[in-house]
Order: structure tokens, then C-alpha cells, then sequence
């Protein structure tokens, strides 16, 4: 350990092992604090204590800094960091948070974990621990973990190719990164010949997750439709059939057999059917049985079904486990294939540039970024980037870009990497796939691009389905800001650190240019307008920003406090004559112009290059092929600008929104068309022979007519669609009850959160049950998490709230793992949160979801129901609301095993008329609660009957 510890020149260390109450840097509390020292090869723990109270916190913390002085440290997390950063300031009471109280070189588990084994994410000490096979019997989250996962990491660094490690090194040049230090030493030690003595074995990776499952030519070959006997569908799910032999624990349910059958007929029919199911009813099973029937009987002509979900959770649950399980157990072989946009996979072309030059491609700052790829890119078998979670390329979308595969940009290029090329295979894989599991997102962009993706396909699974319009909402709608023109800019031209983009690229290719001096020197000229001309009209859409971000403020009377709107809207409808457009004309000319210079600069460039001898410089071709690509997308740009800076199609609602933050110029304008209905149907529907909308929350009131109105099959043939309900496994009535406390005050009173946030105080308090209480406004949410945080923490009940340092995943993870915790969500928390277990027994629903009327989608909805002669309110806003709150409800049984009662803090589903929509989606009765007391008492009781 020691050698190679001080070729790195790191003998002398601290790992630090700390507990805290949550995942709030400034707010925590810190409960625990153990150091080890490592030292001429050897480990010893120098402090071990509990922080029982805020004086002996601050004793351990002065002692803490006592030991470490300035030697570096070992922590788990960069949140770890900068919680000992708070803790310090706090302790000195600095008003001054940025004050650097911990100048010791610092390194990170967590990020170094994440760069070397970049396919795994972990959230916890525990979790690396295990997966490092820490000594079982110890303590997994000791300070001697910390240094022993510390060098078992290098180790694995050490292991890794020289190539590897030498290239790592070339993107680490110029950055400030602490791995630096440790690569150079590797280098040079490997360098000068040392043999390294490893300590630990090698650290496995976990074997890649497939994207291709089964055979192309399993199935069956015949010249004539065949239809699926429901009989052979029917018998997989009988009690001897092929499910009960697959699963543990199978149990026939009436009605997933129903459900199946009657997604079967739709199929043999050509039929479109809407499907709903309540969780646990087994829809996936219930769908793909028989769409990978249809597809196996019929595949000779063609035949193969398309299968779409909303989210990662559903698409994983399908592609890693049920088709896996459908492929051990159903007679016959059939392919799956999982497809994601172009975008989600790298493109091994640029990948080869980059690695080959990365100095005029890649920013130094962005290159060390890049260091998880380069140690997945050798193991991947799929090329998707979201396999990588080490490199999060939704939080690096910039450098995500010059990575990932873009259509132009492809179809630009002669490949030479097109053999290794992953979304030239998964397309291939695709075109034999009896079934292709998709998202909508890449559902709707294939719909734009002429199906372009997805090819000719008859058959279609909308799973998650209620989903639909909205996500249909964002594909057929433009979308533009400052991102966009950065985007594009940055790929010509960036001038950061170092100079990087296409026209560098070529300054630097025509540098070892066959052309004459003077040839050489004339095209230098060019490619310096060009890039005088991107910096230019860079800086037009920066000032054009800047000026509709000052102009809107005062236009809208919107303020920022922090990054809290306090006043105003923060999305804006317009239209073509509006004030902020008519007094950023001349700003959006200036732009426009700067964007017509560097068209022009870039036309000079390609036809220059076309002119020059086919020998005239290495790779001319291809430069100048992108060259034409980015005028294109210049070209697509403007086209977009005019679009939104002109407001004027009436089949469009426009809005800006304000920036997020404060000094922020950030504004987005948007467009979307507000008949999705028709053009769903006319590009989508018609043309297909079956589609099934499955969902567990299609109807209002047992009624599908909303959801067929919202997305077009309301004016289909009435024999081409057909509806089915399939009734709830679960017995809500001895599960679940669902409470009302109508002693709450009204919903619009001042008084009602401050009631809401005791009343959750005093329920979270005395039956210490896991709670998920669902909002509607942060706002809300923020003022009832303030007033129960104390005394929840005080109690030792962690308080999670979304937006607070973790995401949805990690806080639902969180919430999972806890005996007893609250968890605090809005919008996205409405559904798909599956905690199942003793972990959620209370469900509270805030204010019935109502969506906000100003919202300008939401309102240009709204007047053209009323345009049409409906009624908004019951036609849009109160159906909107009932299937979200029966997403909301879905949260609380998860299992036929599961217990727990749902409260319902807005009395208006039992005073106004419209209430009874809500209380008639939901599987029982409501109880009517009049006193807090009457409440606590039916709260025990149910707990009490276990
Ligand atoms: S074929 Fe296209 S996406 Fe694939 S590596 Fe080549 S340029 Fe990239």
C-alpha cells in the first residue's frame, strides 16, 4: 500500500467518516465524526465520536481541526466537503459563507468511484462498501473504509491499460482536477518500470445491461395475416400455464386474463383500444403477451409491435424484466430491442476526434469531464450514455453535445468508425425486432422527423398513456434560447481557456495544407471573418438577451428575491403585437443581421474549399461537409427565431418564460400547437392498425370521453376503438381508508397552511407512520416544511423535501430506506413514486392538483373550449385534476399486502358540486373527519388492526 501510495506522492492522509441528519449542507446536523490516519502504510483511528449536542459538536469539530491540520483528506462525498465547509463557518459563526475554512486538498469517494467505475452509481458509504467487499463484520461506513475504498480505487487506476491512463492524463492537462496529481504519479511509475504489488483483487465490473434481447427468426412464416387464438394467449396465465412455471409466487388474476384478452381481439381486429388497469393488475404482462404473439405469428409480413412508456422506471421494468421472463417462458423465440433517440448514443467518430485532438475540441474545464467515458467506453456494448451515470450528460449538455450522434452531422460524414457505429447497429437491430420498446419522447420526435426512426410500423402500446398529450405538447412545438444560439456558436467557435470548434479545426488542418502560402493565406483571412462573425452574432443574441430579460421584468413587474419569483408571473403568454417584441425589435434585427454575416462568412468557406483540388488538405471534405451542416443549422434557427419573435399563428399559443435565477439571462420562448387532438390523429392514429393506451388513470368518473376528446379518437370510427376497465386487484375497502378532515379551513384562506402544517405536525408525531404529503405549490410546501422541520428533527424523523440538494430519485430512495420519514413533493412526486411497505402508510393530498388558469397553455385551452361553446372549467380543468389526483391516490397501496390511509386536506370535494368527480374516481368512500380528534381516533384505529 505504501509504494504505491507514495508514487502518488500521498503517504500522509486522513479519511473522515461522517454521519448527519439529511442531505441539507447548511441545515444539518452533524451526529457523528470518525478519522483514520494513514501513515507510512499503516491505518489508526485518531477520532471517534458522537455529537450528541451543539457542545460537543463544536468540541469534536475543534478537535477535528486539531488533527487533520493541512494533511489531505478522504471523504465519502463532495457534499460530505462542503458540509465540513458549513460546519466550520458555522462554528466561527461567519456571516461570510464562502469563507475557506478547510484548506486541505480534499478528495472525493464518490466522484473518484464515479469517474473509475462510472456504470454504478452510489449514494451511500455503505453502498461502495459493500460493492468493494469491505470485510464483512466491519463497519462499512468507518473512517478505515474510507481509506481502503480510497486505495482500492487507485488500485484500479493502476490496473487500468497505459493508453488508458496516458490519455486520461493528456485531457487532465490544464485542469485544476485533484485526480491530476494522481494520474501523473501512475504514469511515471508505470513509466519507470515498477512493478506494482496489488493489495486487493481486481474490482469487477457489473456486466453491461443488453439492448437486444432473443432471436431475430424465432416466430412463425406465413404468407396470410394469422390471428392470435385467445385460447393461446389465455393459457400462459391459467394456473398450470407458462407464468405460473416462471414466476415465484404467480397468481392467476381474473382480470389481467380479462385485460389480455381483450388487448388480444384488439390486435386480431385491428383495433385501438384504451386500457385502463389499476396497479397490480400486471398490465405489462397483459400487453406484451399477446403483442409478442401478434408480432411472432405475422412477422413475415412485416408485422412488429411498437411499445412506448413515459418513464426510465417502466421502460427498465419492461426491457430487464418482464421481456427477459416472457423469453424463458413462452414457446417460441422472438427479439426485443431497445431503442433510444440518436442523441442518446455516442457518436465513436467524434469520439475519435476528440481523443485524437482534444485541444481544439473540447474546453480544458470540460475534458476532465470526459474521463468517465473514457474508462466506459472500452466495456460498452450499447453506447448508451445513460449507462454512464458517472458523466451525467443531462447536467453536461454542452459537452454532451459534441459527443453524442446528431442526424446531420452523420449524414454528413463518409464513417470511418460507421463498423463500430452503436445506433447504426441498434437501428439494425431494431428492423428484425418482433417488438421495440421506445419512449414517447422518441415516439414524438420520430413522428416529426417522418418516421425517420421508427420506420413503417402498424402497431403501437402507449403505456403510461394519460401522458400522452403533453409530452406529444413539447415534439410538435419550437422552442428557442440563448442555449440554442450557444449551441451552434460553440461548435463553430468558443473562445474560453483555449480557442475550440470547426473553424479552429481548420486553421489548424490548413496550417498542414498542400495550398500555396498565398492560397493559405487568403483562406486564413476567410476563416477569421468567419469566426469574427460567430463572436459577433454570439454577442447579438447575448445583448438581445440581456435586453428582453430587463424589458420583461418591467414589463411583468416580475422580481426575484434569492431565486423565489415574488412577484408576477414567471410564464408569459404573447402575442404578435406585444410590447416586449416591439421594444426588442431592433435587438432581434441586430441579431438577425450578425446571423446573415456569419451565413454569409461560412458560404465563403464551403465554396472556397469546393473550388480547392481534391489533394489540396487532409480531410477538406469532411470539414467542409460540416461547414454546410452548421450553415443548416443556422438556417433551422433562424426559421425558429422568426417563428416565436412574430407570435402570429393562431393554431399556436406563444409564452416566454423569466429566467430561473436572479442575473440570469435565461429567458425561453415557446410555441405549441393547441390541437394535438387532430394532428395526433392524422399523423399517428389513422395510420395505424392497433394501437393500445394502457394506463391505470384514462377515465373521469368511469368515463373515457375526456381522454379520447384530448388526443383525438373521439372522432375516429366508434367500431375502431374500444374501451376496457379492468377492476383493481387490491382490496381498497380493508387495505386503505380515505379521510376528509373538513374542519380545515378553506383552501383560498389565509389560514389554511399554517392549519395544514399543524395538523401534519400532530399526525407525523403521534402515529410515527412514513408519510408522502403531495403539494401543489412550492410555496406551500416550503412554508409547512419550515414549521415542522424542528420539531420533526427534534423527534429523529427525517424531513425530505424535494429540490432540496438530492434529486427524486435519491429522496424516494431515501424515504424508501427509512422505518419512519416524511417526504414533501409537487408535481413530478404526483406519480410514479412506487414505495411499497411500511415506508408509506399515510397519503396526503394538499390542494386538489387544479391547474394554474393563468399558465398560458393552460388558459389559450381554456378559451378555446370556451370558444367552442364548452365549459372549461368542467371540461378541461376539473377532468385535468381528477386524473392527477388519482395519480396522487395511486402512490398509497402499491401491494396486495399494503395498509395506509389517505388524507384529503381540501374540504371542497365534499362542499362543491364538482367534488364528487373526485370522490366517485376513487376506489372507496371518503369518511367525513369533523374534529381533529375524530380524526387522530380513526388514524389509531386503523393502525391498530394489523
Ligand atoms: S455513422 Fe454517424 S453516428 Fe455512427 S459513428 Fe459515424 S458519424 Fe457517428
Amino acid at each position: 500500500m505504501k509504494s504505491l501510495l507514495s508514487a502518488i506522492r500521498l503517504q500522509h492522509f486522513y479519511g473522515i467518516a461522517l454521519r448527519r441528519t439529511g442531505g441539507d449542507i447548511w441545515e444539518d446536523a452533524i451526529t457523528h465524526v470518525a478519522v483514520a490516519q494513514f501513515i507510512d502504510g499503516k491505518i489508526t483511528v485518531v477520532l471517534d465520536e458522537a455529537c450528541a449536542s451543539d457542545d460537543t459538536r463544536e468540541a469534536v469539530l475543534r478537535r477535528l481541526q486539531d488533527t487533520i491540520g493541512d494533511v489531505p483528506l478522504v471523504l465519502f462525498s463532495s457534499a460530505d466537503i462542503d458540509f465540513l465547509h458549513a460546519s466550520f463557518h458555522a462554528m466561527y459563526d461567519n456571516k461570510d459563507r464562502a469563507s475557506p475554512f478547510l484548506m486541505n486538498e480534499c478528495w472525493d469517494l464518490q466522484r473518484l468511484a464515479s469517474t473509475l467505475l462510472p456504470v454504478i452509481s452510489f449514494a451511500t458509504l455503505e453502498e461502495l462498501a459493500v460493492y468493494f467487499t469491505f470485510p464483512e463484520g466491519e463497519n462499512p461506513a468507518s473512517s478505515e473504509a474510507v481509506i481502503l475504498i480510497f486505495y482500492q480505487l487507485i488500485e484500479s487506476l493502476a490496473r487500468m491499460e497505459p493508453r488508458i491512463v496516458s490519455q486520461a492524463n493528456r485531457f487532465l492537462e490544464h485542469s485544476k482536477s485533484p485526480l491530476k496529481r494522481i494520474l501523473r504519479g501512475l504514469a511515471d511509475y508505470i513509466r519507470d518500470g515498477k512493478n506494482i504489488h496489488f493489495i486487493f483483487p481486481e474490482v469487477q465490473w457489473p456486466t453491461p445491461a443488453p439492448n437486444v434481447i432473443g432471436v431475430a427468426d424465432g416466430g412463425f412464416f406465413s404468407d396470410t395475416i394469422h390471428s392470435v387464438p385467445d385460447s393461446d394467449i389465455r393459457r400462459f396465465f391459467s394456473p398450470q400455464g407458462g407464468l405460473s412455471r416462471s414466476m415465484e409466487a404467480y397468481e392467476e388474476r381474473a382480470e389481467q386474463t380479462r385485460l389480455t384478452v381483450a388487448i388480444n381481439s384488439a390486435f386480431n381486429a385491428s383495433q385501438h383500444i384504451l386500457a385502463e388497469a389499476g396497479t397490480g393488475t400486471g398490465k405489462s404482462l397483459a400487453y406484451l403477451i399477446p403483442a409478442i404473439h401478434w408480432a411472432s405469428y405475422n412477422n413475415a409480413l412485416g408485422e412488429q409491435v411498437v411499445i412506448s412508456t413515459h418513464t426510465k422506471n417502466l421502460q427498465d421494468q419492461l426491457f430487464y424484466k418482464d421481456i427477459p421472463l416472457l423469453a424463458r417462458t413462452l414457446p417460441f423465440g422472438f427479439r426485443a430491442v431497445l431503442l433510444k433517440g440518436r442523441s442518446n448514443y455516442i457518436c465513436m467518430k467524434k469520439w475519435t476526434h476528440i481523443t485524437a485532438d482534444a485541444g481544439s475540441h473540447v474546453q480544458p474545464q470540460e475534458r476532465e469531464k470526459l474521463l468517465p467515458i473514457l474508462f466506459w467506453i472500452h466495456r460498452t456494448r450499447t453506447g448508451d450514455i445513460s449507462e454512464c451515470v458517472g458523466f451525467q450528460a443531462e447536467a453536461n449538455p454542452g459537452v454532451w453535445h459534441k459527443l453524442a450522434s446528431e442526424s446531420a452531422y452523420c449524414q454528413a460524414q463518409r464513417c470511418s468508425r460507421s463498423e463500430d457505429c452503436f445506433v447504426r447497429k441498434i437501428r439494425e437491430e431494431a428492423k428484425q425486432a418482433h417488438v421495440v420498446v421506445v419512449n414517447h419522447a422518441l415516439l414524438f420526435s420520430d413522428l416529426v422527423s417522418d418516421n425517420a426512426i421508427l420506420g413503417d410500423y402498424h402497431n403501437l402500446v402507449l403505456d403510461e398513456a394519460h401522458n400522452v398529450e403533453k409530452v406529444a405538447q413539447n415534439y410538435l412545438g419550437a422552442e428557442f434560447s440563448l442555449w440554442a444560439v450557444r449551441g451552434l456558436t460553440s461548435k463553430l467557435y468558443e473562445r474560453d481557456q483555449t480557442e475550440t470548434g470547426v473553424l479552429i479545426q481548420l486553421r489548424q488542418k490548413l496550417q498542414k495544407s498542400r495550398l500555396s502560402d498565398a492560397l493559405q493565406s487568403a483562406f486564413l483571412s476567410q476563416i477569421q471573418t468567419g469566426t469574427d462573425a460567430c463572436v459577433q452574432f454570439w454577442l447579438a443574441a447575448q445583448a438581445l438577451f440581456q435586453r428582453l430579460t430587463t424589458e420583461a421584468l418591467r414589463k411583468t413587474e416580475f422580481a426575484m428575491q434569492g431565486d423565489k419569483a415574488v412577484r408576477g408571473e414567471r410564464r408569459v403568454r404573447y402575442g404578435p403585437t406585444d410590447s416586449l417584441l416591439l421594444r426588442v425589435a431592433d435587438d432581434v434585427d441586430l441579431m438577425h443581421e450578425k446571423a446573415v454575416k456569419l451565413h454569409q462568412a461560412l458560404d465563403v468557406l464551403s465554396e472556397t474549399m469546393r473550388q480547392w483540388p481534391t489533394d489540396a488538405m487532409d480531410g477538406a471534405e469532411e470539414m467542409r461537409d460540416l461547414i454546410i451542416l452548421r450553415t443548416d443549422e443556422l438556417d433551422a434557427l433562424l426559421k425558429t427565431v422568426d417563428f416565436l419573435t412574430e407570435g402570429a399563428n393562431k393554431d399556436y399559443v406563444y409564452w416566454y418564460e423569466m429566467p430561473p435565477k436572479e442575473r440570469s439571462y435565461d429567458m425561453r420562448f415557446y410555441a405549441v400547437p393547441l390541437n394535438i387532438a387532430d394532428i395526433l390523429r392524422n399523423t399517428l392514429l389513422e395510420k395505424l392498425k392497433t394501437c393500445v393506451f394502457s394506463s391505470a388513470t384514462l377515465s373521469v368518473a368511469g368515463q373515457f370521453n375526456y381522454y379520447k376528446r384530448r388526443i383525438g379518437l373521439d372522432a375516429m370510427r366508434s367500431e375502431k376503438v374500444q374501451e376496457f376497465t379492468a377492476d383493481s386487484p387490491f382490496d381498497y375497502k380493508n387495505q386503505s381508508r380515505i379521510l376528509v378532515p373538513t374542519f380545515l379551513p378553506e383552501p383560498q384562506s389565509p389560514k389554511y397552511n399554517d392549519a395544514c402544517a399543524e395538523l401534519l405536525k400532530r399526525i407525523t408525531l403521534e402515529t410515527r407512520r412514513g408519510m408522502l404529503v403531495l403539494f401543489t405549490s412550492y410555496q406551500m410546501m416550503n412554508s409547512c416544511y419550515y414549521q415542522l422541520r424542528d420539531p420533526l428533527n427534534a423527534a429523529g424523523i427525517p424531513l425530505l423535501m424535494q429540490g432540496r440538494d438530492a434529486s427524486r430519485t435519491q429522496l424516494t430512495e431515501h424515504f424508501r430506506r427509512e422505518r419512519v420519514s416524511v417526504l414533501f413533493g409537487t408535481d413530478s412526486f404526483w406519480e410514479g413514486v412506487d414505495v411499497p411497505g411500511s415506508a408509506l402508510e399515510i397519503l396526503v393530498i394538499t390542494k386538489l392538483p387544479f391547474e394554474v388558469p393563468s399558465d398560458p397553455l393552460v388558459a389559450a385551452k381554456m378559451e378555446r373550449i370556451d370558444a367552442q361553446g364548452g365549459k372549461s372549467f368542467f371540461d378541461y380543468s376539473v377532468p385535468e385534476a381528477v386524473i392527477k389526483f388519482r395519480q396522487g391516490f395511486g402512490r398509497l397501496i402499491r401491494s396486495r399486502s399494503d395498509r395506509g390511509v389517505a388524507l384529503v386536506f381540501d374540504n371542497r370535494v365534499v362542499t362543491k358540486s364538482y367534488g364528487s368527480y373526485f370522490m366517485r374516481s376513487l376506489p372507496v368512500q371518503a369518511l367525513r373527519m369533523p374534529s381533529e380528534e375524530v380524526l387522530m381516533n380513526n388514524l389509531t384505529t386503523f393502525f391498530s388492526i394489523t
